[in-house]
This record gives structure tokens, sequence and C-alpha cells, in this order.
């Protein structure tokens, strides 16, 4: 597939503006599927976020947007919705090229966002707090107000819906904004930025964002002392990170970090659902998802079989660039990731699992200008393995067998993480016991993925602190006070 298109140069977005960075060094952003570059971006400094907090600062404490009635600030949002849903189709394409996913993936995650807005678009008008009272002269009221200036930092395998559970709530809740993208993904994420700054009523400084890699530009941002929050997602490693840098001035934090999902079959689930299930669990985004089911544990009563057709379904699907509509899996973001993924591949090899399939870069025809892995799949996996404990972020399953309930139990518990997890079974009973003991922040049952942006998202263990989505995201961008008024003399109350 050629691609004639112009490459264009993105500006870092501060306090209303398009600028250049402080440095003349550009971040590249390439496409996966053909190695060719899709756009070039800022590659800021610490000067450069700097200077967009101090205009989110500003912005912040001049009041333009955190007194704004709520209707006001919900009507921005409802505006973002419609105008992510009426360029879905350029911004998904757009996505593609920089991000690799299958186009309708990508279109699906452009609407998603939508979504998410216009849900945070209705919670801002929902008032929140309370008044408890302790007796006939004391009033206590109990209010919510936004946390301040918050860094938003975005990884890219799902940069715009990752970015709306962020700056949706935050929006919401009254917050000022640096939103720092991946640098795999700025183009995209500076496009979105584009149609939100042809909205009108929201005033200048209210978003701003910067481009750049994780360091210097990310760290400049956590470590900037009159940032009041981060919200975090990626991996679990710059989590640590980021939660030590943001101690300079303890700020609020939000870690949404990585995964090793298990997704347990039982023998008396829909074999055909749990199977599609599975597949697409794992091969959907070739792995590259925090929620992946990287880990398929299948009841030893249907192992054989189960594990002979998720094979045969493996070995069907179609790889490829996502702009070919029929593509159902796309690449690995980048050469690096790529390389990262078959060198977990190997150890998986050389500490003795069994290959039952795939493996190897794909490099036939135009495949060979990108960063394709084949479909792969491990059985003989023991639990001291790496390609068990460990977040692979690739096309990458192991096939476990597990006796009992608490046998899949355990086995899924066995790692450090805790995001999310996947039941198959008919029988509810059973469905409660498992979902109640696998100490993860979501399990789907006989489904892959949230309906909607009503439900919290979050991890257990070293998969994060906090949640997104639901209340309980916009919660993370407000802070509680207590206003304590005895009201008997100022207002001539009862003496006590
Ligand atoms: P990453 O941790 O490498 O980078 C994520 C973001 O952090 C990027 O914007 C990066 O530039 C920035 N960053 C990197 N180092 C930094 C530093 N020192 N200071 C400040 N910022 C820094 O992750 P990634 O490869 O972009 O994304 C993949 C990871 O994201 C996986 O581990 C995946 O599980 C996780 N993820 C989690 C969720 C979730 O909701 N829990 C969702 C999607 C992805």
């Amino acid at each position: 597939m050629v691609e004639a298109r112009a490459v264009q140069t993105y500006l870092n977005y501060v306090n209303g503006e398009w600028v250049r960075s402080s440095s003349e060094e550009k971040l590249e952003s390439i496409n996966p599927a053909t190695g060719e570059l899709v756009a070039e971006a800022q590659q800021s400094t610490a000067e450069d976020v700097d200077a967009a907090v101090d205009a989110a600062r500003d912005a912040f404490f001049s009041g333009v947007w955190s007194e704004k009635k709520p209707q006001e600030r919900a009507r921005v949002l409802f505006k973002i919705a419609e105008l992510l849903r009426s360029n879905a189709d350029t911004l998904a394409t757009l996505l593609t090229r920089e991000n690799g996913k299958p186009i309708k993936n990508a279109r699906g995650e452009i609407l998603y966002a939508a979504n998410v807005f216009e849900y945070y678009g209705a919670l801002a008008r929902v008032v929140l707090g309370n008044i408890p009272r302790y007796g006939s002269s004391d009033v206590s009221l109990v209010v919510k107000e936004p946390v301040g200036v918050c860094g938003l930092i975005v990884p890219w395998n799902s940069p715009i819906q990752l970015a709306s559970w962020k700056l949706a709530p935050a929006l919401a809740a009254g917050c000022t904004i640096v939103l720092k993208p991946s640098e795999y993904t700025p183009a995209i994420s500076l496009e979105v930025a584009k149609l939100i700054s042809s909205i009108e009523e929201l005033p200048r400084g209210v978003l701003n964002v910067v481009t750049g890699p994780g360091d210097p530009t990310g760290s400049a941002l956590v470590k900037n002392t009159k940032v009041d929050k981060i919200s975090f997602t990626g991996s679990t490693e710059t989590g640590r990170r980021i939660m030590e840098m943001a101690a300079v001035n303890l700020k609020k934090i939000n870690l949404e970090c990585g995964g090793k999902s298990a997704n347990i079959v039982f023998d008396d689930a829909n074999l055909e659902q749990a199977l599609r299930g599975a597949l697409w669990g794992i091969f959907r985004s070739a792995g590259q998802s925090c929620n992946a089911g990287s880990r398929l544990l299948i009841q030893e009563t249907i192992y054989d079989e189960f594990v002979r057709k998720f094979v045969e379904l493996a070995k069907g699907i179609k790889v490829g660039n996502g702009l070919d509509p029929s593509t159902e899996m796309g690449p690995i973001i980048s050469e690096r990731q790529l390389n990262r993924v078959l060198s977990y591949i190997k150890s998986g090899v050389d500490e003795g699992a069994r290959l039952l399939y795939g493996g190897k870069r794909l490099t036939e025809g135009e495949l060979a200008k990108g960063f394709f892995i084949q479909p792969t799949i491990f059985d003989n996996v023991s639990r001291d393995m790496r390609i068990f404990q460990e977040e692979i972020f690739g096309p990458v399953v192991c096939v476990i067998p597990f006796k009992d309930e608490r046998e899949a139990i355990e086995i899924a518990n066995d790692t450090k993480y805790g995001l999310a997890g996947n039941i198959w079974s008919r029988n509810l009973f059973r469905i409660m016991r498992v979902a109640r003991g696998v100490r993860t922040g979501t399990l789907w049952v006989n489904r892959h993925l949230n309906p909607g942006p009503e439900p919290p998202f979050g991890g257990y263990k070293q998969s994060g602190i906090g949640r997104e989505q639901g209340i309980e995201g916009l919660m993370e961008y407000l802070e509680t006070k207590h206003i304590c008024l005895e009201i008997s003399e100022a207002f001539g109350g009862p003496e006590r």
C-alpha cells in the first residue's frame, strides 16, 4: 500500500497558541505497517513543559474554567464528542497510520472516546458533596473542588480512548490540563487537540499539549511542583518511576499500569463463544492491550480439544496493514518493541515451553517493511517462566491447564499484576466464586471489554492506583473540602 501524503509538522498547543519547542530536534512518528514517516512533532524540553504548566496554572487560578457553570462545562464536553463523531473517519485513518491497529478498531476507539466525553459531560452537572449536621447551630458543608493543574501522560496503544479517560473527567471537574501524548502517537493526539481548540467556549490555557519522549518531556511534567496531579497510563516500570518523582510535592497520582490477565475457560462454557473471546482477547491489537488475555487457563477436561481449535483459529488470522479493511491483526508499534517481543518468545523456548504456533517475524511481501509478528501460542508453561510472569505486550499467549476452581484462582492470582480477566462458564455460582477469588479490578464474564464508560476500570496490585471511567474516574479529579459553619451568632440562631 503506497502512501503519497505530505509529511506534516505538528506544534505544541500552549495557552491557546500553536508553538514550537525551544529544541531544534523533532519527534518522528513512523507508520509501523510500512516504516514510513507519518509526521513530525516537537521534541519538547523541560522549558516547554514549564511554560505549558504556567499557562494551565494561570487558567486555573483565574477561574475561567473552574468557576464556569456546570452546564457550560458540560456543553464543551458535548461539543468535543460531536467533533470526534463527525471526524471519526479521518481520525481513524490517521490513528491506523500512526498506531497500526485495524481501521475498524481505530474507528471504534474514536467513537468510544466520544461516548466518554458525553458521559462526563452529563456527570459535570451532578452536584456532589453533602451536608452532615451536628446540632441546631452547626452546619458542615462537604464540598468537592477541582484538584487543580493536571499532568496527563498517555501511552500509544489506544491513544485517544485513554486520553479521553483523563481529559473528560478532568474537564468536567474544572481542572486545567497539560497533556503529554506518547512519542509514538503525537499526530493523532494533536489532530484531536486541534478539533478541541476550535471550541470557542473553552478558554485558552485550559488544555495544553506538549509532545516528546518520556524523558525529558514526561519527567519534567511529573517533577514540576506547580502540577497538582499526575494521571498516568503506561507500564508498571514507568509508573513506579512516576510515583517516585511525584513525591517531590506529594502530587496526587493515578496510575493505570500493565497487566497479565487470565482468561479462564471452564468445561461448562459455551465453547464456541469462549474460543472467539479468548482469541480476540489476546490477538486484538496484536496483544498490545493492557487487558490482553495473555494467560489462557483451560479446564483439563476440555484442554486438548480447546487448544487444537484455538491454534486452528489463530492460524487463520489475517495479519497486515490496518488500512486494509480485511486485516484482523496489525503490526507491533516499533522495531524496538518487536525485538522485545521476539526476545520474550526466545526466552519461552529457552526455558522449556512448547511453541504450538507462531513465534516468527512476518516478512513476506509488503509485510517486510513493517513490524509484524505471527500470533504466537505456547503451552507446557510453568509459573516461574518469564512468559508467564511478565507483560510481553505482543501477540503471545501462554496456555495452561487447570483442574478445578481453586486451582484456576490460584494460577490467575500468581503474578504481580491485577488488571482484568475473563471467566467463561454457564454456572452462575461458579462464576461468582471465581470472580470474587481473582484479585483484579475487572472481570468480564462470557465477554471481553466494557460496553461503555459507566463502570470503573483500574488495577489491583501492581497494575495501578485509582480508577478511571465511572463516577470513580471523576472523583480522581476532585478534592474534598469541609467547611464547618457555626450559625448561632452570625445568623441569630438559637443560643446554646
Ligand atoms: P510507557 O510506560 O513506556 O509510556 C507511557 C507514557 O509514559 C508515554 O507517554 C511515555 O512517554 C511516558 N513516560 C515514559 N517514561 C517516562 C518518565 N520517566 N517520566 C514521565 N513519563 C514517562 O508505556 P507504553 O509502552 O507507551 O504503553 C504500554 C504500557 O501501557 C503497557 O504496560 C500497558 O499495559 C500499559 N497500559 C495500561 C492501561 C491501563 O488502563 N491500565 C491501558 C493501556 C496501556
